[in-house]
């Protein structure tokens, strides 16, 4: 089992593919052919983007949140950058970044550790 999350373009109002993990856990990417506006949805787990009227969209409007979208390509094991074509923004696709930002916060977490000492 794996866990697919979307990949946001820069601005975060498009999604331009979704991050999966293999059964190696390597994370890889599933490029849409198209990027598709991103979906007002509790999918992300971050309800606080500033939308003009979204305190009345709560009647199942958006009930179908399936998307139904093409999968150009699989991106693994290399650096990509990707062009949003909605919005014409480029996001760069880094496959270790993860794994750099948890390196970080425990450095981070290691120092702050030595200056309550
Ligand atoms: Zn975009």
């Amino acid at each position: 089992m794996y866990e697919a999350k979307p990949w946001m373009c820069p601005s975060r109002q498009h999604v331009l593919g979704l991050v999966v993990r293999n059964g190696s856990g390597v994370r890889q990417l599933l490029l849409y052919r198209h990027a598709i506006p991103r979906p007002s949805s509790t999918l992300f787990g971050e309800g606080e983007y500033p939308t003009p009227d979204s305190s009345r969209k709560s009647e199942n409007a958006f009930e179908e949140e399936e998307v139904e979208v093409e999968v150009m390509a699989m991106v693994e094991g290399y650096v990509a950058d990707v062009r949003c074509d909605l919005c014409g923004e480029v996001r760069t696709w880094v496959p270790g970044e993860e794994v750099l930002r948890q390196l970080l916060d425990r450095v981070m977490a290691s120092r702050k550790g030595a200056n309550d000492e």
